[in-house]
């Protein structure tokens, strides 16, 4: 399936510069989105998965319906201030802005498999941050996977050592 026919681009959002990718057009067909979650269901079958991870708020709509598929849980990594109980911390810059992420102290238990999506692959400090917590915790990241990933901003390079999945590339 051709993905990049339900991405949107925004020009100048949200600050002059930027050419945000909107994947909101692929979430509302139904077809397209089943067909995306499905290839990341199929990158992570043989991984032995425990648990999926991802940062708010477009992590939740990509890992949520891959966790359910697989049959194991979802953790949240949520901005400082939103999660209710215990947490770790982590510094992180983004492609437009700068950042706290947390995750429940408890969320992941040592030597569990993880999971990390998210909708998109920027210059990877969001994921950098998000696989920190993970490994405080003593997570193991088999992988990472993603609807989008933006060559041009190198955020692979942030990651390298680990296993990467993007569906669409620009
Ligand atoms: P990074 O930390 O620079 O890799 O930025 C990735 C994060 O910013 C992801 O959580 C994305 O949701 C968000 N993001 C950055 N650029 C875009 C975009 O063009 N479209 C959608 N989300 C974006």
């Amino acid at each position: 399936m051709n993905y990049k026919e339900y991405v949107e681009i925004v020009q100048d959002w949200p600050k002059k510069g930027v050419e945000f990718k909107d994947i909101t057009p692929l979430m509302n067909d139904g077809d397209a989105f089943r067909s995306s979650v499905d290839e990341i269901v199929k990158y992570a079958r043989d991984k032995e998965i425990d648990l999926v991870v991802g940062p708010e708020a477009r992590g939740f709509i990509v890992g949520c319906p891959v966790s359910y598929v697989l049959g194991v849980g979802f953790v949240p990594v949520r901005k400082e201030g939103k999660l209710p109980r215990e947490v770790i911390k982590v510094n992180y810059g983004l492609e437009y802005g700068e950042n706290v992420l947390t995750m429940h102290k408890d969320a992941v238990k040592p030597g569990q498999r993880i999971l990390i999506t998210d909708d998109l692959l920027a210059t990877g400090g969001t994921i950098e941050a998000t696989i920190k917590l993970v490994e405080q915790l003593g997570g193991i990241v088999v992988g990472c996977a993603f609807l989008i990933e933006l060559d041009y901003l190198n955020g692979r390079e942030k990651l390298e050592g680990y296993d990467i999945l993007s569906l669409m590339n620009y």
